[in-house]
């Protein structure tokens, strides 16, 4: 393989860290650890979408737009604790100098880059394209981010990868490219339960799985 692309989100880290970590930030903001904890107490339980007002119902605050702005504010521009999987730290140090190694991850450009910071992406890959800054509707499954990505490192398309995790979005345009596909689907992965579609390669529960020699 001349190129590996790998996603983040439940790729390299586990969201579900990130999720913690975020309302724990917000919990802060608030002044309410306890608003926090309730935020994901309703994350296990299945709530998406209304976290912040329902957690400020059941709490006592009054569910504004102002409040829910501030606490959407507070998650995505907040520092993650998260690190690496010890599996995706490992494959990208198997790669380093054997492959060109790029990163493709949608998501809000501020949150993105924190993630990014936080797991030290930018030391370890050759290049990070967060879709959010290429412009409007250019997330997965836009090609724009991977085609970027091939042109930098003057690849064929069989001779790329993407290793990604969300077979509702993420395979699409890469397969449409002629690359190949791996998902790694995490027991502990927001999208574990999505079957596969027809343009994922090879499904693998741990990066160390991962067989890039030439098929
Ligand atoms: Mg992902």
């Amino acid at each position: 393989m001349r190129l590996v692309v790998v996603d983040v989100d439940d790729t390299l880290y586990l969201e579900r860290d990130y999720v913690r970590s975020g309302f724990r930030a917000v919990g802060a903001v608030i002044g309410a650890e306890e608003y926090g904890d309730l935020c994901w107490e309703l994350f296990l339980a299945g709530v998406r979408g209304d976290t912040f007002t329902r957690a400020a119902v059941e709490i006592g605050i009054e569910p504004t737009d102002e409040h829910v702005a501030r606490c959407v504010a507070a998650y995505r521009g907040h520092a993650p604790a998260i690190s690496l999987l010890p599996d995706a730290s490992a494959l990208l140090a198997r790669l380093t100098g054997v492959a060109y190694l790029g990163v493709v991850t949608d998501g809000p450009a501020v949150s993105q880059r924190a993630k990014v910071l936080a797991l030290g992406l930018e030391r370890l890959v050759d290049r990070v394209v967060v879709t959010d800054e290429l412009g409007p509707g250019r997330s997965k499954p836009h090609p724009a981010a991977f085609e970027l990505l091939q042109k930098h490192a003057g690849a064929n398309g069989r001779d790329c990868v993407y290793i990604a995790d969300n077979p509702a979005k993420d395979f699409i345009a890469p397969a449409a490219l002629g690359w190949r596909t791996v998902r790694v689907r995490r027991p502990d992965g927001l999208h574990a339960a999505v079957e596969s579609g027809a343009d994922v390669g090879q499904v693998v529960e741990t990066l160390a799985a991962v067989c890039l020699d030439a098929a």
